[in-house]
């Protein structure tokens, strides 16, 4: 294993009627509160009222930033920034998914520094303190509620890059399953890719002797593989929708990075593909990882990916060679997430091989290598995009 420290500092209130502590778990920060959420599915399923009565217990000031986009905009970052400078916002209160968490992170950054929250995400300066924030997760996929990340988008320069600092973990995360039940069939599917390749992000590292890190990735997998069949065709059933919001927390709330890194390359891939097309992430990394897989795969590494195979996908490699195994795993990954609806090539988002020199060359406008498992050039990009079409 690789050292590490682990500290977490995110509260995590799960289950049916949770909302009910938000007043006591806001009052702690202040009472001028800024609401942030998305395109107005929370006005549809009656979470925004029910959450606005909640803040009405504690006299709270509340402000709002609605229409945060999924893949979240600078643009919208810069407005709820303003916000938060002009009224004096003591704490900010992300009601949404992934992106509303993401923008909600960089505005309570933005809030306590003049710099542009673009020179952040972009690494050109360093993230400062930021303003206290929690989260009213509605749908299942990033992890953002217990993490420290951030992805933002900018539509001027196509850019999509991920951030975060010790400081942009919420302060505390309510998940109840129920709020997840209106999300429609097409975006669970999507969070249930994101948070499968956050698992097997995690496990295609180069760490030796991790047993119970590979263990830990394989039954959320075999959990999540289990479960989202039931769930599509039963998107109201409280136990399903329980399952897979703490697999989506699980997937990406560090848990799985003790002692071992991992590879990110699949991730990076798909921000250059969003950047240029906004597609759903998850669509998106359902194309592309099977197709990362195979690039990778070689004689030395394997047995990793015949691991995956037989531990996840049952395959029995009595009598194949570990690479045989290990590409009747990937088309095991491949044809579930068909089954399950998801997409399998560029073309179903109508892209062809005209961008795929500028998708790759966004893959390494950070750094002119990436990926930790296997480390990958533009080159590799181009191949995997052109596998991917
Ligand atoms: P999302 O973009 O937050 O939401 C997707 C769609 O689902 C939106 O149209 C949203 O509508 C709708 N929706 C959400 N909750 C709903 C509900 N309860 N009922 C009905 N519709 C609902 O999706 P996401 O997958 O969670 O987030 C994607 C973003 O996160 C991407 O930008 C991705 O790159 C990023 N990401 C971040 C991390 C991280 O660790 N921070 C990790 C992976 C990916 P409304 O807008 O109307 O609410
Ligand atoms: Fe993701």
């Amino acid at each position: 294993m690789d050292n590490f420290i682990y500290q977490n500092p995110t509260k995590l209130i799960f289950g049916k009627g949770q909302l009910d502590v938000l007043p006591n778990e806001v009052k702690q920060y202040g009472t001028k509160v800024l609401v942030v959420y998305g395109g107005g599915s929370i006005k549809r399923n009656g979470i925004y009222e029910n959450v606005l009565a909640k803040l009405k217990e504690i006299d709270a000031e509340v402000f709002e930033l609605p229409g945060v986009e999924p893949n979240p905009r600078i643009s919208t970052v810069r407005k709820g920034v303003e916000i938060c400078k002009r009224e004096g916002i003591e704490f900010i209160l992300a009601v949404g998914g992934g992106s509303t968490i993401d923008c909600t992170k960089a505005i309570a950054s933005g809030a306590l520094t003049d710099v542009d929250m673009w020179d952040v995400v972009t690494k050109k300066e360093q993230p400062g303190d930021a303003l206290p924030f929690g989260t009213i997760l509605t749908h299942a996929a990033t992890g953002s509620e217990m993490n420290r990340g951030s992805v933002i988008t900018n539509w001027e320069t196509n850019e999509k890059h991920g951030w975060g600092s010790p400081n942009t973990y919420p302060k505390f995360s309510i998940l109840d399953p129920t709020h997840t039940f209106s999300v429609p069939k097409d975006q669970t599917i999507y969070g249930i890719v994101d948070m499968m390749s956050h698992t097997l992000e995690h496990y295609f590292h180069p760490a030796t002797n991790t047993p119970i890190q590979d263990r830990f990735c394989e039954s959320l997998l075999q959990t999540v593989i289990e479960t989202a069949p039931k769930l599509q065709n039963d998107l109201e059933n409280y136990e399903y929708r329980e399952t897979i919001m703490l697999s989506g927390t699980l997937a990406l709330n560090d848990m799985l990075s003790m002692g071992a890194h991992g590879d990110w390359a699949s991730h990076n891939l798909e921000h250059a593909v969003s950047a240029v097309h906004d597609i759903p992430h998850g669509g998106g990394l359902a194309i592309i990882f099977p197709n990362w897989m195979k690039h990778v795969l070689d004689d030395d590494n394997a047995w990793r990916f015949k691991q995956l195979a037989v531990n996840v996908f049952g395959v029995n490699a009595e009598g194949k060679s570990d690479k045989e195994a290990a590409l009747e795993g990937i088309e095991h990954l491949r044809a579930f997430w068909t089954e399950i609806g998801a997409p399998s090539r560029l073309k179903d988002y109508n892209i062809d091989e005209s961008s795929v020199e500028e998708m790759a060359e966004k893959t390494v406008a950070a750094r002119s290598e990436y990926g930790n498992f296997k480390k990958l050039t533009k080159q590799d990009s181009i191949e995997i995009f052109k596998a991917s079409l």
